[in-house]
C-alpha cells in the first residue's frame, strides 16, 4: 500500500529499509509532530524519523507538510503529511486515524503546533485571547485524547508539550503565557493519569530559537531579525543562538527508553542555545497555619513577616533595565 505522499504504507517494516536507526528506538514505532510543516517541528519530525520512528507530519494544510515528509522520505524514513487544524476536534480525530491507518499505531505524541497574536492586555482582542488558547491547550488536549487509547493499548506511549521559558510571563504575551504555563499543568495530570499505562509527559520550554515565530516577533517589534537574535543570545551566558534542532535534539531523548528509565515524566525542561535546564516543580514555599482559621486582618497582620513573597525574576529584571533605562545606561549595547 502506497500513502498519499508516496511512501510505502505500514507492511514495509523497519527490517526492509536501510539501517538508519542509529539512535534510542530499538524497534520502529510512529509519532505525531504536529506544525510539524516548519520551525521546531519540522526539525523534530526529520530529526525522529532519522532515530527510527515514522512520522506523521500534522499542520494546517496537508500540502504544507509535504516539504518535511519528503525530506523524510528521500533519507529512507516513512512518513506521512495530514492536514487538520489541532483546534478541531473532528480534524484531529481524522488526522489520528489517518496516521495509525497508513503508519501504524501512535506511540509517541509532539504537541508543537502554535501560534502567537501578541498584544498589550488593553488592546488584546477577544479572537486574540481565544485563537492562542485553542491552537495550544485546546489542540494539545484534543491531540492527547486522540492518541492515549492506542498507548494504552500499546502498554508504551511518549508524550511532549511544546512549552515556553514565556510561561514565566511575558510583556504583550497575556494569552501565550497563560496557555503555556496551562500546558505544563496539562502535562503533570498526564504524568499522573496515564504514568500506569507505560505512557510518560513531558514539557519542553524553550528559550529563543530563531524560528518564523520568532523573526515576526521581531517585526512586530520593529527590531531587525540579526538585532533581535543578538539581544536574546545577551541574556545567555554562553552566547549561542537556538536552534529547531536543539530542541529536535531533547525532544528525541524525552521520547527514549533511556529518558523513561530514568524516570523522567513530569517534567519541564529548557533548551535555550548552549543552555538546558530542568525547572522546579511548583511546591508551597512557606505556610503559617491558624487553628481558628485566616480573617483578612490576621492576614495582613501575619503574612509580611512569615509566609512573605517569592520575588518574581522577571519583575526583578524588568525593574532593572527600566532603572538602567532611566540612567541612559544601554547594558546591551
Ligand atoms: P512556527 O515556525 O511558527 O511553526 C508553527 C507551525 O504550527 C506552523 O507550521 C503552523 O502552520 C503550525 N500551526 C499553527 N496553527 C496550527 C493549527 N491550528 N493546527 C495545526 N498546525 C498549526 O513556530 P516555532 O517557532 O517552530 O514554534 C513551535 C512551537 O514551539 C510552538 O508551540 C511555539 O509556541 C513553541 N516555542 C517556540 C519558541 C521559539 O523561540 N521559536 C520558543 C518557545 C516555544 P502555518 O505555517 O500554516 O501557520
Amino acid at each position: 500500500m502506497a500513502d498519499s505522499s508516496g511512501n510505502p504504507g505500514p507492511s514495509a517494516g523497519a527490517a526492509e529499509r536501510s539501517p538508519r536507526s542509529s539512535g534510542p528506538v530499538s524497534k520502529e514505532r510512529v509519532a505525531i509532530v504536529t506544525g510539524a510543516a516548519r520551525g521546531i517541528g519540522a526539525a523534530t519530525a526529520v530529526r525522529l524519523a532519522a532515530d527510527g520512528y515514522a512520522v506523521g507530519v500534522i499542520d494546517l494544510a496537508e500540502e504544507s507538510g509535504k516539504e518535511t515528509v519528503d525530506k523524510i522520505v528521500s533519507a529512507g524514513g516513512r512518513a506521512v503529511a495530514v492536514g487538520a487544524d489541532v483546534s478541531d476536534r473532528a480534524q484531529v480525530e481524522a488526522a489520528v486515524a489517518r496516521v495509525a491507518s497508513e503508519l501504524g499505531p501512535v506511540a509517541a505524541l509532539v504537541n508543537n503546533a502554535g501560534v502567537i497574536r501578541d498584544n498589550m492586555l488593553f488592546k488584546m482582542t477577544d479572537d486574540d485571547w481565544d485563537t492562542v488558547m485553542n491552537v495550544h491547550l485546546k489542540g494539545a488536549f484534543l491531540m492527547c485524547r486522540a492518541v492515549q487509547s492506542q498507548m494504552v493499548e500499546q502498554k508504551f506511549g511518549r508524550i511532549v508539550n511544546l512549552s515556553s521559558s514565556s510561561a514565566l510571563g511575558n510583556r504583550g504575551q497575556a494569552n501565550y503565557s497563560a496557555a503555556k504555563a496551562g500546558l505544563q499543568g496539562f502535562t503533570k495530570t498526564l504524568a499522573l493519569e496515564l504514568g500506569k499505562f507505560g505512557v510518560t509527559a513531558n514539557a519542553v520550554a524553550p528559550g529563543f530559537i530563531v524560528t518564523d515565530m520568532t523573526a515576526a516577533t521581531a517585526e512586530r517589534m520593529g527590531v531587525d531579525f540579526e538585532t533581535f537574535q543578538q539581544a536574546a543570545t545577551e541574556r545567555i551566558a554562553v552566547r549561542r543562538v537556538g536552534r529547531p534542532e536543539d530542541v529536535a535534539a531533547l525532544v528525541v531523548y524525552l521520547l527514549s527508553d533511556r529518558a523513561r528509565e530514568g524516570g523522567v515524566t513530569g517534567q519541564v525542561y529548557t533548551i535555550a542555545g548552549a543552555k538546558l535546564a530542568v525547572w522546579a516543580q511548583p511546591r508551597e514555599l512557606r505556610a503559617a497555619y491558624a487553628s481558628g482559621g485566616w480573617s483578612a486582618e490576621k492576614i495582613a497582620e501575619f503574612l509580611p513577616g512569615s509566609v512573605g513573597t517569592d520575588p518574581m525574576p522577571m519583575l526583578t529584571q524588568v525593574a532593572a533595565m527600566e532603572k538602567a533605562a532611566r540612567g541612559g545606561e544601554r547594558p546591551n549595547a
